[in-house]
């Protein structure tokens, strides 16, 4: 158990500081600390010894130096058995430092001003914090090291229970906490000055240098098939599938993950309350409805036989009546807003089935978040694709006009379409899926899968609306379309063919809408 004797505590988050002092002061820890930090903990009653009276050497150069010494750092780096090291302690006159409590200048929250010039942002480069921390860290068999306010409670209650000693496991992860810190500082710093490499007239949203820390959530039994290892990682935002809450069920597979991302991302779409049903990382249903129960009851009647298995989430917590309908069937997960305590317990009936609370919406949407695809040796960035629909921007480009439901039903599938694998089309109506062609290498098998999908679950598509999530380069697509009785189409446009595309909807009645944004998604 490592006693402790002397502390150093050097922070610009100052949150929690003099209670966790105050905390050191009455275990008899002697505490030395820098300018500021130490004006505070004094104002507090606390006695405190400033570096610059301990070391003998001032702070300086506006604060650039102040702990960098090596009675400070000797007592950080020595190790507590060598009999070496001590010797050289003895020699040079420094003392051991046990605990070390620092966090560094706010680097982050300097960069994430708009106005940030470079001076400022490199003045905010903390050059003592991370040394110090570094080397407490490596010597964390002889030094608590901590860097994060919410542990000043864990190693208080550590001292309380070990007469003043904190253990070696949780020295061992405050010292990997500060290595994760470090590095993620380190990498703030970098990728913030490369955006200087550029000229900044040609200035990039994307840094030359991209450092990412993301942490293990959860090992997965296994990757796509069972022969790949697979883990999944939460990125630092908070928010999204990784900070979801299960709340039952079996363990979450990588395919059941993508399912319900893909899910989540598609009901949020809707301010109304809906649904939606993922196989494969496709819709194979989805629907709005009266509330959460009656928006799945029809994403459910949009296929039943393909939503064996599926993935499943709703817009808005399941209540009684929704958690009933589910038991029915077999589903992979749930997710939703919330789970209503009684819905709870209906669906705890079913042990096996995964349900996950996803909470607020808005905090799905983290703002400046990336989107990745993983090529070998690299990755493609872009942004997500969470644009805002501007309706303003839609263009009828047929003699006839969409009806007031027709445009109901096209808004409704475009919505769904941007979240079909690409080629897409989606047949609708009433708020609701028929046919999804999906994945599909040409937009004309596209058209033709979802209508003979829609045949297959005996759905008329007569009058229906169609959605198509790029343009068509043919007029093929909308003669097909046509065939199976659609009469509304919305889709991108821009193909030098859209003349011809135009004629053929004119020539079977269809009225059609250039929405001049496409929603690939591959
Ligand atoms: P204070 O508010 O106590 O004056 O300063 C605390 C901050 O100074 C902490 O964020 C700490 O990491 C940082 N710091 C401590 N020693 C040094 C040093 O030698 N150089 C620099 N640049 N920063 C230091």
């Amino acid at each position: 158990m490592g006693g402790i004797t002397r502390a150093l505590i050097s922070v610009s988050d100052k949150t929690g500081v003099v209670e966790f002092a105050r905390g050191l002061a009455a275990h008899g820890v002697e505490l030395l600390s820098t300018g500021g930090t130490a004006r505070l903990l004094r104002e507090a009653g606390l006695t405190v010894i400033e570096v610059a009276d301990y070391t003998g050497f001032p702070e300086m150069l506006e604060g650039r130096l102040k702990t960098l010494h090596p009675k400070i750092h000797g007592g950080l780096l020595a190790r507590r058995d060598d009999p070496q090291h001590q010797e050289d302690m003895r020699r040079e006159g420094i003392p051991p430092i046990d605990l070390l409590c620092v966090n560094l200048y706010p680097f982050e929250a300097t960069i994430a001003r708009p106005d940030v010039t470079l001076e400022e942002a490199i003045e905010q480069i903390d050059i003592g914090g991370p040394t110090m921390l570094r080397a407490g860290a490596k010597n964390w068999e002889g030094v608590t090291v901590v860097v994060d306010p919410a542990d000043y409670q864990a190693v208080l209650r550590e001292m309380e229970q070990s007469r003043g000693g904190v253990g070696a496991s949780l020295r061992f992860r405050l010292a990997v906490k500060v290595f994760a810190h470090t590095a993620r500082y380190d990498g703030l710093i970098a990728s913030h000055l490369s955006r200087h490499l550029d000229d900044p007239e040609e200035a990039d949203v994307f840094p030359r240098i991209l450092t990412l820390q993301l942490e293990q959530k959860q090992g997965l039994r296994y990757g796509e098939n069972p022969h790949q290892q697979a883990a999944f990682y939460a990125d630092a935002s908070g928010s999204g599938l990784a900070h979801a809450q299960q709340l039952q069920g079996k363990e979450l597979s990588y395919n059941n993950l993508g399912d319900s991302d893909a899910a989540v991302n598609l009901v949020l779409e809707f301010a109304e309350p809906a649904c939606a049903i993922i196989k494969h990382g496709n819709p194979c249903g989805a629907a709005i409805g009266r509330d959460a129960a009656d928006a799945f009851a029809r994403a459910w009647s949009a296929d039943p036989v393909s939503a064996f298995g599926s993935v499943i989430a709703c817009n808005r917590s399941i209540d009684a009546v929704l958690a009933q309908a589910m038991t029915e069937s077999f589903i992979e997960v749930v997710l939703a807003s919330e789970v209503t305590p009684e819905a709870a317990d209906i669906l705890a009936r079913k042990k096996n089935l995964r349900v996950l609370a996803f909470g607020d919406p808005q905090q799905w949407r983290q703002a400046n978040a990336w989107d990745f695809k993983r090529v070998r040796g690299g990755l493609l960035l872009q942004d997500f694709d969470d644009l805002v629909e501007d309706e303003g921007q839609w263009r009828v480009v047929t003699v006839r006009e969409p009806s007031s439901d027709e445009y109901r039903d096209l808004r409704f599938a475009w919505k769904i379409a941007k979240h079909v694998r690409s080629n897409a089309i989606v047949y609708a109506n009433a708020g609701r899926t028929l046919g999804v062609g999906a994945g599909q290498m040409s937009r004309v098998d596209a058209a033709r899968c979802g209508a003979a999908k829609a045949e297959e679950l005996g759905f008329s598509l007569q009058g229906a609306a169609l959605a198509s999530d790029a343009f068509f380069p043919f007029r093929d697509g909308v003669d097909a379309a046509a065939t199976a009785g659609v009469k509304a189409i919305i889709q991108p446009g821009g193909s030098i063919r859209d003349e011809e595309v135009i004629a053929s909807a004119n020539e079977h009645g269809i009225a059609m809408v250039f929405t001049s944004v496409r929603h690939f998604r591959h």
